[in-house]
């Protein structure tokens, strides 16, 4: 069975197309600049080299129809036919309290996804954009959809409720939903893999990218996550603000004059990393810039770490404990002197790092000592190959 796994940002667009008798990747890629000047496609076919191709694509059609020329071309295809997909699976942010687990696209789970838009206006359009273009593109070949939602739905009402009045969340749903469940699944799957399997465990997750969020796992369910009614929720992130105190919000609308949309976009797109530094949303670039002492960076990366190991301390509250700790995503893989803060804070629950396991990446290392009383642990991420397994399930 060959299953297509899309995950649409609003102007990019990644792919991974997977044979699943093996669950081997026979191509995969990234459409970048979608609608932007300077579109452009990497494409990764199994054994050949990557091709980068530049073309204008204006809309995710064009994107995805562009991907579907290359997976069956003469020269650098993987498949003969597009009907030899079986099916295709995307990954979608918000399911709200419409989607508690993957399902099968139908008309009445369009009309429900076009709900959940105002919950993830970053996300949610573009997932129904690919959803579309590959029913247009592609007739008769089912599409599923998996929710970064879905793996948080076990949190108790108590972890995922809000002190506001009953009624908003009767009325309109308000509570904590969590998000890049995916991973959260994924990694924690591993991990209790790593840790031999036991009955019962406890696990903190800390999915560090662009969007950051961390989750407690008990005995492989959500018990609570950072990220909340939206993923703007949590702690510092490239563009978002995380939590902040909620009086700010009305305080800042009526000394700058701002509208809701106004005060949402500023929270979103600029506050976090790229707020507190006022130069780059890019984790890389403000460590760069820290080197060369500038303080705002300086600031703005100890707030990422403290904020992340607050979290942690108050996750082992909620779990009564905690086995083992797991970084993952572009940040949690890659860079070890996050890591290494991160557990410094955390050294007084005898956790240990073993700095030269610590400079390790690219697959699932233990990099706390043989003595540490908690292990920590680098997870790479393999959203897709969750999305592609839930396809395939659902399909069956
Ligand atoms: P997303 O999937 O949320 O877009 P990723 O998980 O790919 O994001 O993470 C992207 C982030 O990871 C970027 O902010 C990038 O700077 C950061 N990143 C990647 N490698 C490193 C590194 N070595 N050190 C610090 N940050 C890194």
């Amino acid at each position: 069975m060959k299953i297509l796994v899309i995950n649409c940002g609003s102007s990019s667009l990644k792919f991974q197309l997977y044979n699943m008798d093996n669950n081997e990747v026979l191509a995969k890629g990234l459409v970048e600049r979608i609608g932007i000047e300077g579109s452009n496609l990497q494409y990764s076919p199994k054994g050949m080299d990557k091709i980068v191709i530049e073309t204008p694509l204006p809309n995710h059609d064009e994107a995805i129809k562009l991907v579907m020329d290359k997976l069956v071309d003469p020269e650098c295809g993987v498949i003969s036919d597009l009907s030899e997909i079986n099916g295709v699976g995307h990954r979608v942010v918000h399911g709200s309290k419409y989607f508690t687990e993957s399902c099968v696209v139908t008309e009445d789970v369009m009309e429900k996804l076009n709900k959940c838009v105002d919950l993830a206006p970053l996300h949610n359009p573009a997932n129904i954009m690919g959803i579309k273009a590959c029913e247009k593109l592609m007739p008769g070949v089912k599409n599923v959809v998996v929710f970064d939602t879905a793996f948080h739905q076990t949190m108790p009402a108590k972890a995922y409720m809000y002190a506001l009045p009953y009624e908003y969340y009767e009325k309109y749903d308000i509570r904590k939903y969590g998000f890049h469940g995916t991973s959260h699944r994924y990694v924690s799957k591993q991990a209790i893999e790593m840790l031999g399997n036991p009955e019962h465990s406890k696990i903190i997750t800390c999915h560090l990218g662009n969007g950051s969020s961390i989750a407690a796992v008990k005995d492989g369910k959500v018990i609570d996550t950072t990220m909340g009614f939206t993923p703007l929720a949590g702690f510092e992130m490239g563009t978002r603000c995380g939590d902040i105190d909620p009086a700010i919000v009305p305080y800042i609308m009526k000394k700058e004059n701002l509208t809701p949309d106004e005060v949402d976009n500023i929270m979103n797109k600029k506050s976090g990393l790229l707020g507190v530094t006022g130069k780059s949303s890019d984790f890389r670039d403000a460590e760069a810039a820290m080197n060369e002492g500038d303080e705002r960076a300086k600031l703005a990366l100890d707030m990422f770490r403290y904020q992340i190991a607050k979290f942690i301390g108050s996750y082992v509250v909620a779990l009564g404990g905690c086995d083992a700790i797991v970084f993952t995503a572009g940040i949690g893989e890659n860079n070890g002197g996050h890591r290494a803060a991160i557990c410094e804070y955390l050294s007084f629950l005898g956790l240990e790092v073993d700095a030269e396991k610590n400079k390790l990446r690219g697959s699932n290392i233990e990099f706390s000592t043989a003595n540490s009383k908690v292990k920590a642990f680098i997870i790479p991420t393999d959203e897709e190959l969750m999305i592609a397994q839930d396809t395939m399930e659902l399909l069956k």
